[in-house]
């Protein structure tokens, strides 16, 4: 066992505050990793104030991890020492379901271990990137290409993932028109790759406060949800809809957006039960969907898209004292766009 320093919760919605947790042995098949950068994913608060459900405590939040490799043990062969990887919100599966054989680890139906708020095959509870090192199996770690800096390249293991993986099984490209809606860390990432993908792209945001972002970051058009008329000019115009917010929504409002055989896809998730209008569907056989994460191979074509395109997430870095302010501001929506932890303050 190896003691490192970390930020964990303590109990459900107390402040974070510096501890030290352990490592296991670098095993056979592990990689240990000197964390860099952790990104601040709001999913990290829903966990931390137990938002959804009983979670495990003390908790080290972070699931948009990169470092470097400092360690691997005698069976790896994916990774050396030096080598620029990342963790994102998984550190392993049954590896024999369907779906880990299909690469939709996500999906695992045997159980997938969380890479933190979860309970690890030799059970012991799994702790996430707020920490200096981090030990994982190497087939749940993927490499950072070179282009990409570290720290912007922490954000995508979450909100980049979550993104490019239903925006590809949609087909967003080329003559198809996308719509993102919300554009705070999820969203922001949305426009970039729908963009880089070739699709036409609206940001569908309550207000027009972040235009000028979403226009400079890929966006083609920028309305706000806020104004009624939105609805009227939009009606039927959009193939797909890509939902990023966890507030509640007027589903039968926005489902009124799409084109026949449109698809609405929800990637942000409200804590309360959703309400609709099955004529909203039934009229244009449209798709109300859902989509999780992505699969590890995906997420390495996702960080080498990003790559190949010359970007990764747009950041606010910080130092880990200021995590819990930045907390109360990612609950603020005050962030552009996303917060990453510098782990060189922990
Ligand atoms: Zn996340
Ligand atoms: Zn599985």
């Amino acid at each position: 066992m190896t003691t490192v320093a970390a930020y964990a919760a303590p109990a459900a919605k107390a402040p974070l505050e510096r501890t030290t947790i352990e490592r296991r042995e670098v095993g056979e098949f592990d990689v240990l990793i000197d964390i860099k950068f952790a990104g601040i994913c709001h999913s990290d608060i829903h966990q931390a104030r137990e938002g959804w459900g009983e979670a495990i405590f003390p908790m080290v939040p972070g699931h948009e991890i990169a470092g470097i490799v400092s360690e691997v043990g005698s069976g790896v062969t994916k990774y050396k020492v030096g080598d620029r990887v990342g963790v994102g919100c998984l550190v392993d599966s049954c590896r024999e379901c369907e779906n880990c054989k299909a690469g939709l680890e996500q999906y695992c139906t045997g159980g997938n271990v969380g890479t933190y708020n979860a309970i690890d095959k030799n059970g012991e509870p799994t702790y996430g990137g707020y920490s200096e090192k981090i030990v994982v199996d190497e087939n749940f770690v993927v490499r950072i290409p070179d282009g990409l800096s570290l720290d912007v390249a922490a954000p995508l293991l979450c909100a980049g993932i979550t993104t490019y993986s239903p925006l590809r099984h949609w087909n967003a490209g080329p003559g198809k028109k996308v719509a993102i809606l919300g554009m705070g860390g999820l969203g922001h990432m949305g426009v970039k790759i729908a963009h880089a993908l070739g699709a036409e792209v609206t940001v569908l945001s309550q207000s027009l406060r972040k235009k000028e972002d979403g226009l400079k970051l890929g966006a083609d058009h920028y309305y706000a949800t806020s104004d009624e008329n939105t609805f009227k000019e939009l009606r039927g115009t959009f193939d797909l809809i890509l939902s990023t917010v966890s507030a509640p929504l007027n589903l039968d409002q926005f489902l009124s957006l799409l084109k026949t055989d449109g698809a609405f896809v929800n990637v942000g998730a409200p804590e309360e039960p959703v309400r609709l209008n099955l004529f909203s569907v039934i009229g244009g056989r449209k798709t109300l969907a859902g989509s999780g994460i992505g699969g590890i191979q995906e997420t390495q074509e996702m960080l080498d898209f990003c790559a190949e395109h010359g970007f990764g997430a747009e950041i606010e870095l910080i130092k880990a004292d200021q995590i819990n302010e930045a907390y109360e501001r990612v609950l603020n929506s005050d962030v552009r766009y996303r917060f990453v932890i510098d782990t060189a303050t922990i």
